[in-house]
């Protein structure tokens, strides 16, 4: 992967700004503050890397949102508060984790939480230092044994990570980072994350030193690829984070919800999310490199705004059952076999250049659209 380039071309450092302040100036906040409580709680079993099946609860607090929205895809800004004054509170946070974390009777036992804030756990505008070292001690007292958090890379460091960690004592933790492509371009400029290469590699080694485990978050196909594309994509982002060393991780093929750079190019025709088919394919193509397990997300949701990967109606559901089966077991024998509606797929490399000037030409369509 090509360092961060302070060299960047000009169009594209051209390109990366348009994106980037679009995908700002897309993001609403609402008008009433939402209430301080999870919007989202879930229970269901996970394989560890130990290959024991455990009971997680997954939790999704009501935040003030991520500190750093930039990415063309991201709906999160849509559920939190989000430019909501008073949104970004504390003492709101640590309520809402102790009622997390207080057991009730007819709740199904866990041993594994994942706490998501809509952004980085560890950004201290998003979670002040010390209230994070407190959720820390929370979460040591409730018997939990693994705690999973999300963060950008550049908040993951030694004197912000070692107290966490002291904090939790025998509670194991893995943080996710959304990396989302290996590819400078598509990642930087395309998705318009906030991550170069090297705090993302710094991140990992200080996670490596504090045995902390990373789990790395890809997309399958970013907004301004296309399908074939999307695929080498992929298969050169695995094979980077496998020469890293890294074993944990998670494809996410986009879904398009509104307020995003990805709904506006969707509406004016310059986007799909990816073909199911894609996803299949790129799957396909990894589990072949790799011997561990890529599970897939946010496949489908019970968000009727949002544009999900699909296929046709005879084999859609049931591609998606799959590859939800697969994202358990692992097993390429549970991938789905094939079906007349899927397109034919050419897998084509990342021609840096064709598509920076795609995305140009699509940035004007929306210019012209009034965008
Ligand atoms: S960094 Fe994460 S939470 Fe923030 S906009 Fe990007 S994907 Fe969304
Ligand atoms: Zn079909």
């Amino acid at each position: 992967m090509p360092e961060h380039a302070i060299d960047l071309p000009m169009p594209v450092r051209d390109l990366r700004r348009r994106i980037g302040d679009l995908s700002l100036r897309l993001r609403t906040s609402g008008l009433q503050a939402k209430p301080g409580e999870p919007r989202f709680v879930d229970f269901d079993k996970i394989r560890l890397p130990n290959g024991e099946v455990v009971g997680r609860k997954k939790v999704i607090v009501m935040s003030g949102g991520c500190s750093v929205p930039t990415c063309t895809m991201c709906p999160f800004t849509n559920l939190n508060n989000y430019g909501i004054e008073g949104g970004r509170s504390a003492k709101s946070l640590l309520e809402q984790v102790r009622l997390t974390l207080a057991r009730t009777e007819d709740e199904p036992s866990y041993e594994v939480l994942s706490l998501y804030n809509d952004g980085s756990f560890f950004a201290p505008k998003e979670i002040p230092r010390d209230v994070q070292v407190e959720i820390a001690h929370l979460v040591a007292a409730a018997g939990v044994k693994r705690l999973v958090v999300e963060s950008l890379p550049q908040f993951v460091t030694e004197p912000v990570l070692r107290p966490f960690v002291q904090a939790l004592g025998e509670v194991r933790l893995e943080i996710g980072i959304g990396l989302q492509s290996a590819d400078v371009l598509v990642r930087e400029t395309l998705v318009n994350t906030r991550i170069t290469q090297k705090s993302f590699e710094r991140a990992l080694a200080v996670m490596a030193g504090l045995g902390v485990d990373p789990k790395i978050y890809l997309m399958v196909k970013p907004p301004f690829l296309t399908d074939g594309e999307a695929v080498t994509d992929v298969v050169e982002s695995v094979d980077y984070l496998t020469g890293l060393g890294v074993s944990g991780m998670t494809l996410c093929p986009t879904r398009v919800s509104p307020n995003t750079v990805a709904w506006e190019l969707w509406q004016a025709g310059q986007y799909t999310p990816p073909n199911l088919w894609t996803v299949v394919e790129a799957i396909r193509r990894v589990h072949r490199q790799l011997a561990v397990r890529v599970a897939c997300v946010n496949l489908r949701g019970s968000d009727f705004e949002s544009v999900f990967p699909d296929a046709c109606s005879a084999c859609a559901d049931g591609v998606v059952d799959a590859l939800m089966r697969f994202g358990e077991t692992g097993e390429a024998g549970d991938l789905p076999a094939d079906c007349s509606c899927r397109p034919l797929l050419e897998v084509t490399g990342l021609d840096h250049a064709a598509i920076a000037a795609r995305a140009a030409q699509q940035l004007n369509v929306l210019e012209q659209a009034g965008v």
